[in-house]
């Protein structure tokens, strides 16, 4: 047997298509996608489309493709942080951030994560798969039905590296921004990659309006290999020469997330030689201290050094913002609630019908 189609994974072209080879009319293909993105979880919910033509449909594809397992809530600032339950069993995380500009939402773009970055929780027990497109998009709609609010920006900065599963992040990035669709604008979306250099020329051709953050959180070889492994293939100078072409291409600002780790990454002489390879681009700095993880042995900077680093970086002409620290209390850094949950097996044995 053929595999069942996911919905949520196609572009219009390739709905028209499939309603066409099921004998149909080629703006089917349309009427499906917007009703996926009214929220729709039932074929048969398709109110202007035949039984017949639904009841083909559903031979050969479906629609919902997760399940919220749990929702936790910050009481310190509305952040909500979801476990979601895929059909084959895997979790994934996402968390919605409430901000005055909007409902933010963070999504993960694999399970797990085999980049290797020694702060981070998601890659503990590396990568288990790539999230199909249909699946990263399905995390959007599942919160927006839970909140009941439109979302209108996308960071994808969960579990996963966006660039080591390229193909479906693009797709998703052109399906969310279809005016059909969920219509969210590319400069609503924020993409943050640790820096695979070969994508990153890729993405620089398409040119897209989204937002790049980049994950340097090191101002040099020595202390970047040691915390985030891939700095071994594409080292700093790599990196930030292609930044500039990037930045040339699209005239973007980019962004450079830099987690500051207390004793490690953290002090004058760091944000000293940050500032002096980041001078004359076009960038601007994100300071977050580091979420502390369970399972590792680094801590975060105090506010303090965290203000120090910053006033260097300024004194420097670098422009730095220190990023607020949202749903502390509900265990908000990258892949850690998943990894709480799964350890404490608490994943009931259910798998969802389609
Ligand atoms: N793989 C991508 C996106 C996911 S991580 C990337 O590397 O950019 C999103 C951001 O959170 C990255 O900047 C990552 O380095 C950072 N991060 C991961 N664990 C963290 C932690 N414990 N505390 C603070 N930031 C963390």
């Amino acid at each position: 047997m053929n595999e069942m189609i996911e919905l949520k994974s196609c572009s219009i072209k390739e709905l028209e298509d499939l309603s066409i080879e099921l004998g149909d009319k080629k703006f089917r293909g349309k009427q499906i996608f917007s009703w996926i993105y009214k929220g729709i979880e039932d074929i048969d919910d398709m109110s202007n489309i035949s039984k017949a033509f639904k009841n083909q449909l559903k031979q050969v594809s479906y629609i919902k493709n997760m399940d919220i397992l749990k929702v936790l809530k910050s009481k310190l600032d509305g952040t909500r942080k979801y476990l979601l339950l895929l059909n084959d069993g895997n979790i994934i995380e996402s968390v919605l951030m409430k901000y005055k500009h909007g409902n933010t939402i963070c999504v993960s773009t694999q399970v797990g994560c085999k980049m290797g970055c020694t702060f981070c929780a998601s890659t503990i027990d590396g990568v288990v798969r790539n999230l199909t497109c249909g699946e990263i998009i399905g995390q959007v709609l599942e919160v927006q039905k839970d909140i009941g609010e439109r979302i209108s920006n996308i960071v994808l900065m969960g579990s996963g590296e966006p660039f080591d599963n390229y193909e479906e992040v693009m797709k998703f990035l052109s399906i969310i921004n279809d005016p059909s669709g969920l219509n969210i604008g590319m400069r609503n979306i924020t993409l943050s990659t640790c820096g695979i250099v070969p994508k990153l020329i890729d993405l620089a051709e398409k040119n897209l309006q989204i937002t790049l953050a980049i994950s340097l959180h090191a101002p040099n070889d020595e202390l970047r290999n040691r915390i985030m492994p891939v700095n071994k293939v594409y080292n700093i100078e790599k990196l930030l020469d292609t930044c500039k072409i990037y930045t040339k291409k699209t005239n973007r600002r980019i962004t450079f997330e830099y987690s500051l780790i207390r004793g490690v990454n953290d002090k004058k002489e760091h944000a000293i030689e940050l500032a002096k390879k980041l001078k004359g681009m076009l960038c601007h700095v994100n300071l977050i201290p580091l979420n502390e993880v369970e399972e590792r042995s680094l801590r975060g900077s105090a506010r303090e050094t965290a203000y120090d680093f910053q006033k260097i970086l300024k004194q420097n002409g670098i422009d730095a913002t220190i990023r607020r620290e949202l749903g502390s209390d509900i265990e908000a850094a990258c892949g850690q609630l998943r990894k709480s949950f799964i350890e404490k097996k608490e994943i009931p044995n259910i798998k969802p019908e389609n």
